[in-house]
């Protein structure tokens, strides 16, 4: 009688101890449904991508010289580089210059590498598509403009984390006024010390003859 009394009463307490931890989570649980959830809405919200962002890569056919160093710094040695060898002018003629973002990896090499600056990375990066091989951009796609998050009017733009100002995480309350963190590249530049002009020359003496 005594040990089925004594089972009772540890069932009870150990009943009682798991309520109460129950309680406080879900007094944890209930304390977040306050807050306003960090969430960005895409499609109609969307972060705006850093300066150093990897997305699409866009081309100038009229800078390239067809060189392939492209080719050569590329880890699969993606960009095709269509060319012939103009035999009167000895020079390499440019037909055509595709890269496949089925198969990029986005890694920037070839933009780094090329001597002519012809490749520059954009902030693009929705190119979902339902056919594979229309993500082989000839020299037509990869020359057009990028999309941009910020000119877009159906798109709420967000600034990444690292933007926001000091002690704040979530960009929903931070308006387009505020100053953001770190300064932009323009900003950087203008602290940069200017290059002098070059001197100008002293005027010959006339005494001296040669
Ligand atoms: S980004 Fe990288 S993988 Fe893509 S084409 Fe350039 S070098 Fe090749
Ligand atoms: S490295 Fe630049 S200039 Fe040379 S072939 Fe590639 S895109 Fe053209």
């Amino acid at each position: 009688m005594f040990g089925f009394l004594k089972k009772v009463g540890d069932y009870t307490r150990d009943a009682a101890g798991a309520a109460q931890y129950m309680t406080q989570g879900l007094a944890v649980t209930f304390d977040h449904l306050r807050r306003r959830p960090v969430t960005v809405q895409y499609p109609y919200e969307k972060l705006i991508p850093s300066e150093r962002y990897r997305g699409r890569i866009h081309y100038e056919l009229d800078k390239c010289i067809s060189c392939e160093v492209c080719v050569r710094v590329c880890p699969i040695n993606l960009p095709v580089v269509d060319w012939v060898m103009n035999k009167e002018t000895k020079k390499k003629e440019l037909r055509n210059y595709s890269i496949d973002f089925g198969v990029c990896i986005f890694c920037g090499n070839c933009v780094e590498y090329c001597p002519t600056n012809c490749l520059s990375m954009t902030e693009e990066y929705e190119l979902a598509a339902f056919d594979r091989h229309s993500l082989n951009y000839d020299n037509i796609a990869l020359g057009r403009l990028p999309t941009s998050v910020t000119s877009d009017p159906a798109v709420h733009p967000l600034r990444e984390l690292v933007y926001l100002p000091k002690g704040e995480i979530d960009p929903h309350v931070v308006p387009d006024s505020e100053p953001r963190a770190g300064r932009l590249p323009e900003q950087v530049l203008e602290t940069l010390p200017k290059a002098e002009p070059p001197a100008a020359a002293p005027p010959a003496n006339p005494d001296e003859k040669g």
